[in-house]
C-alpha cells in the first residue's frame, strides 16, 4: 500500500470516480477519504454543518477548506443542514442513544443528502468513515445495513474501512473500487487508526465523538429540558443553549449569563426581536440575554441573578435592560441573588 503524504493535487483524472465522503475532520473520516484517493479516486469531502456539531465553523468556512486541502489533501465542502437536523433531533425515527445523540437517523440524513448531491459533483457513490462495532448505536451491523436502506443508498455506500467485512458494494462489483485495497476493521479499538495515522503522515485530529453536543452528558440534559418546555426551539435557541449559566424563571422564562467575554459578545450577536440584554451600568461585568418572555414580571429576579455574577464595585448594583435595538427598557437597582435563588433557577 502506497502511504505517502498527499500530493496535495485535486486534479481529477479523466476515468477515475468522484466520490463523496462525509467528513467530520476525526480520524476515521480522514483515512476514508486517503484509501479512496489512494485509488485515483476523486474524492470530495462533505463537512455537515448543524447546530450541534460544526457550527462554530459557520463563517470561517473558505478557511477551513483551504486548511483541510493543504493539511490532508482533501477538497472540502461544508454543508448546513441546520433547520432539516433540528427536525429529526426532535423525532427521530429509530430513537436515542445514551443521551439524546439520535446516531442512526443522524447517518441517515447526511448520506440521504449526500446522496442527492451526487449530480451536482458528477459523483457516482458515497462513503463513511464507519468502523463495523465501533459504536454501541449505530455501527452495529443491522444499524449499517439500516442507515444503507433508509437513506436510500443501496449499493452505493462504501464504508472503506470495514468493507471486508460487509457485503460488495455495487462499485467494488462493477471494478470502480478495488476490494481487495480496502480495510476489515472492527470494534472499538483505535490502535489500526494510529497506525494508519503514523503512515498516511496524518498528525492532527479530534477525539472521535469530540464535538457532538448530543453525546454530551451535561448539554444532553439541558436539550432534553428545553425540548420538553419550547418544542419549537430553533436554530438560533439550540446554539445559545450551548454558552454561558441558564437560568429558568417562575414565569418560564429563559436567562443566559456569558461566563466570559468571549461568551458575552457570542450571546449579544444571538440576541433578536423580543430578547433582552442585562448589563451592569457600572462597567465591564456579565452580559444577561433574557428570552422567552411576556411580561417583565420576573425583571428583577433577573437582574438580581446576573448581578450575582459580577464582581460588585458598589452596592446596590444597576443593571441596565435593552431591547434588540439600542433601545433602554429601564434600569433596576439590585442586590445579588442568594444561593437559594440560584440554585431554584439554575438549568
Ligand atoms: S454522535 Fe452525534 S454526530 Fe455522531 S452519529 Fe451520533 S448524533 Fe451524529
Amino acid at each position: 500500500m502506497n502511504t505517502q503524504s498527499p500530493n496535495h493535487s485535486i486534479t481529477k483524472s479523466p476515468n477515475s470516480s468522484t466520490c463523496l465522503v462525509l467528513y467530520s475532520g476525526g480520524l476515521d473520516s480522514i483515512l476514508a477519504c486517503r484509501i479512496l484517493q489512494e485509488q485515483g479516486i476523486h474524492v470530495i469531502a462533505l463537512y455537515f454543518i448543524t447546530p450541534f456539531f460544526g457550527y462554530k465553523l459557520k463563517g470561517r468556512e473558505k478557511i477551513l477548506e483551504k486548511k483541510v486541502l493543504a493539511d490532508q489533501g482533501i477538497e472540502f465542502k461544508e454543508i448546513d443542514i441546520s433547520d432539516a437536523y433540528l427536525k429529526m433531533v426532535k423525532n427521530p425515527e429509530h430513537g436515542y442513544g445514551k443521551y439524546i445523540n439520535p446516531c442512526i437517523d443522524c447517518k441517515i440524513l447526511m448520506v440521504r443528502k449526500a446522496m442527492k448531491m451526487l449530480g451536482e459533483f458528477n459523483a457516482t457513490f458515497v462513503a463513511t468513515g464507519e468502523v463495523l462495532g465501533q459504536r454501541p448505536m449505530s455501527q452495529r451491523r443491522d444499524a449499517l445495513r439500516i442507515i444503507e436502506r433508509d437513506s436510500g443508498a443501496d449499493g452505493l455506500l462504501l464504508r472503506p474501512l470495514s468493507a471486508l467485512h460487509l457485503r460488495p458494494t455495487d462499485m467494488e462489483n462493477k471494478g470502480l473500487v478495488d476490494r481487495s485495497r480496502l480495510l476489515g476493521l472492527t470494534g472499538r479499538g483505535r490502535k489500526d487508526q494510529i497506525a494508519l495515522a503514523g503512515k498516511y503522515g496524518i498528525k492532527e485530529y479530534p477525539a472521535p465523538a469530540g464535538g457532538c453536543v448530543l453525546a454530551d452528558p451535561i448539554l444532553s440534559r439541558r436539550f432534553k429540558r428545553m425540548f420538553e418546555l419550547w418544542p419549537e426551539l430553533d436554530v438560533n435557541d439550540c446554539v445559545l443553549a450551548q454558552m454561558g449559566k441558564h437560568f429558568i424563571l417562575p414565569d418560564g422564562s429563559w436567562l443566559v449569563i456569558g461566563r466570559d467575554e468571549r461568551e458575552n459578545a457570542k450571546i449579544v450577536s444571538l440576541m433578536r426581536q423580543g430578547d433582552i440584554r442585562l448589563d451592569l451600568t457600572s462597567g465591564p461585568g456579565p452580559t444577561g440575554l433574557w428570552r422567552k418572555i411576556y411580561s417583565d414580571v420576573n425583571a428583577d429576579l433577573a437582574a438580581s441573578i446576573l448581578c450575582r455574577y459580577a464582581r460588585l464595585k458598589k452596592r446596590p448594583e444597576e443593571i441596565k435592560l435593552s431591547g434588540h435595538g439600542t433601545e433602554n427598557i429601564k434600569t433596576i437597582r439590585t442586590v445579588p441573588a442568594s444561593d437559594e435563588i440560584i440554585n431554584k433557577y439554575r438549568m
